[in-house]
């Protein structure tokens, strides 16, 4: 039996942050993660709300020191080449108005290295694989390491940041279906050998808008590679029959925009697919043990707030994991699941105004009132829990009369 004061379980950005912060105030932690490091994962565009829990972990430097592409706003582009551009230093909140562009192998590498570090013991290749909690609120983790033995480890207190790999939900029966719809994607990695010559900004993402169901992030790293994914409803991609990468070539070939860029471009490797992303979890936290990032609650790929959640939810357990262990009262439903709720609940507002057709509306409407930008702006930097924001505070409330003035507005001048 092998004591530690905290075990968390993953190595990705939510239980790394965790992890280090507690480390950071006095504790031992040991992460146990399933895979062999660096590995792939999606969720390459991230928002500059997450530097703050990067900070704070003490990553920043180690990161900024990788040379990852900045990111300095998100553009969106209709197939007519209506353009809404935000930039991030346009934004209502105080804060970070940059991020980066980053292929999450190296950049969770990263993270972890800086870990170990930190005398934190990181276990790769290594599964947990069954958790009892005792009554006094310890646990005693069974892990298969390895070398194919089982281990265990005794913990004061558990942090579940395993990801889709929903660890506590799965064991504990905490899983709820998410309210919404089932989507697919299909993405790869381009050498994106054109990039200069078609005079495309690296420095944001751009997302290529089909119509409000279907659309592609186009993602550019500083090594010359640039992520690119079609994201839609299955029905978009059953009337494609080829392969995955002939599937993916087709759609790069009718349109034009993508085809002038990648179209004669290699792939860094054979395109993915992944569907029904969308995952919730009854409760966040429970006797012993708090849940950080996706296997929170994880919504949409659109407006990229996966490691954003991720990393502040993380930086949030850490605090009341160090409280805990400090023997302070801790009441997780306000202090820890309502904050969560709240930063996931204006992503879904947005995701769901996307998928709506609100937020197209809003977007690409010709006349914009410039504080309503920015406050929007706001919410895309990650900025959701600025109640001096009225789009966080009101957040359905807003957009839905927003884009309704919008409409009505457009009428009555088509009618004059
Ligand atoms: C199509 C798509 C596109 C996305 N695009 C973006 C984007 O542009 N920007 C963005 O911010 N987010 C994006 N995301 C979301 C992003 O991928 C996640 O939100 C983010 O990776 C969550 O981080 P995490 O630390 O919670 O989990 P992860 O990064 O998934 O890490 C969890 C770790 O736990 C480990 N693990 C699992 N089970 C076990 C076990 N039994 N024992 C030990 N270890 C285990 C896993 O191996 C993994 O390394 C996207 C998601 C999808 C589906």
């Amino acid at each position: 039996m092998t004591h530690t004061d905290v075990l968390v379980i993953g190595a990705g950005p939510s239980g790394t942050i965790a992890a280090a912060i507690i480390k950071k105030a006095g504790y031992n932690v040991t992460i146990v993660e399933k895979l062999h490091f660096p590995r792939f994962v999606i969720g390459e565009s991230l928002l500059p709300r997450c530097m703050e829990a990067l900070d704070e972990a003490g990553f920043l430097e180690a990161v900024k020191a990788k040379g990852f592409q900045e990111k300095f706003g998100a553009k969106f582009v209709m197939t007519n080449n209506d353009i809404c551009d935000f930039n991030f230093n346009e934004k209502h909140s105080v804060g970070y108005d940059w991020t980066w562009q980053v292929p999450r192998a190296d950049f969770d590498k990263t993270l972890a290295d800086e870990c170990e570090k930190m005398g934190i013991e990181v276990l790769y290749d290594s599964e947990v694989t069954d958790i009892k909690i005792n009554d006094d609120e310890s646990s005693v983790t069974e892990v298969k390491m390895a070398d194919g033995s089982t281990q265990y480890f005794q913990a004061k207190f558990i942090v579940d940041g395993s990801g889709f790999g929903r660890v506590i939900p799965r064991m504990f029966g905490l899983e709820k279906d998410s309210n919404l719809p089932s989507r697919q994607t299909l993405f790869t990695h381009y050498i994106d050998k054109n990039r200069d010559k078609v005079a495309q900004e690296p420095n944001r993402i751009t997302v290529y808008v089909y119509n409000h169901n279907t659309w592609v992030w186009c993602i550019p790293f500083s090594n010359g590679v640039t992520s690119l994914g079609f994201v839609g409803f299955p029905d978009f991609f059953s009337t494609l029959t080829g392969t995955a990468e002939e599937n993916i070539k087709y759609l790069v070939q009718s349109h034009p925009e993508l085809n002038e860029r990648f179209g004669d471009c290699e792939m860094a490797f054979e395109p993915m697919e992944l569907k029904s992303w969308s995952a919730t979890t009854d409760k966040f936290y429970g006797k012993g043990f708090v849940l950080t990032g996706n296997v929170t609650e994880f919504l949409d790929p659109m407006f990229s707030s996966g490691v954003t959640l991720a990393s502040v939810s993380a930086q949030n357990a850490a605090h009341l994991v160090i409280k805990k262990l400090q023997k302070e009262a801790v009441d997780w439903e306000t202090e820890y699941m309502q904050p969560c709720m709240q930063g996931v609940n204006v992503f879904r507002t947005f995701v769901m105004g996307w998928y709506d057709g609100d937020l197209h509306t809003i977007f690409f409407s010709k006349n914009q009132n410039e504080d309503m930008r920015k406050q929007i702006c706001s919410v895309l930097a990650g900025y959701v829990w600025d109640d001096t924001n009225p789009f966080v505070r009101n957040h359905q409330k807003q957009v839905k009369t927003l884009a309704k003035f919008i409409k009505e507005t457009a009428s009555e001048n088509a009618t004059i």
